[in-house]
């Protein structure tokens, strides 16, 4: 571009117009922006998020203490302690996950005969604190309760592809 060219284009602001013209188009497009938190993306059923521990809908525990997930789990990231109740059925009796070693590889969630071990689709737990990443069986049955129908829903629609 000559001098002269420069000049003139500088003069009549043909970049700024352009710009302009171009926001203008994008104003009248569908936006591909999210307003997060408010608004969020969808999750596939395989999103591998915060764990969870689930139970039955009588309220009884699925997890059967096989500690398949413990030994699966390749950042050793699961503590499982076990024994048997009165009724002679097996239980745990600490389950906890260190959040900062895990991966997210879903190893459990695989390993687990029952579905009792799941990684959900919550992902906003940042926490302050390392201490509060480390998970104990009480948090990980809460975080099942709070998920359940989703969790549910997601096991389903993934059932097939497994
Ligand atoms: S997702 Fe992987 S790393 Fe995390 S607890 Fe499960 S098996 Fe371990
Ligand atoms: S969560 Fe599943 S894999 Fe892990 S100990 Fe319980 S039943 Fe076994």
């Amino acid at each position: 571009m000559s001098f002269i060219d420069r000049h003139i284009r500088a003069f009549l602001l043909v970049e700024l117009l352009q710009g302009m013209f171009l926001t203008l188009r994008y104003m009248f497009r569908p936006k591909i922006t999210l307003n997060y938190p408010y608004e969020k993306g969808p999750l596939s059923p395989r999103f591998r998020g915060e764990h969870a521990l689930r139970r039955y809908p009588n309220g009884e525990e699925r997890c059967i203490a096989c500690k398949l997930c413990e030994a699966v789990c390749p950042a050793q990231a699961i503590t499982i302690e076990a024994e048997p109740r009165d009724d002679g059925s097996r239980r745990t009796t600490r389950y906890d996950i260190d959040m900062t070693k895990c991966i997210y590889c879903g190893f459990c969630e695989e390993a687990c005969p029952v579905d009792a071990i799941v990684e959900g689709p919550n992902f906003e737990y940042a926490t302050e604190t390392r201490e509060e990443l480390m998970y104990d069986k009480e948090k990980l049955l809460a975080n099942g309760a709070r998920w359940e129908i989703e969790l549910d829903l997601r096991l389903r629609a993934d059932a097939p592809y497994r």
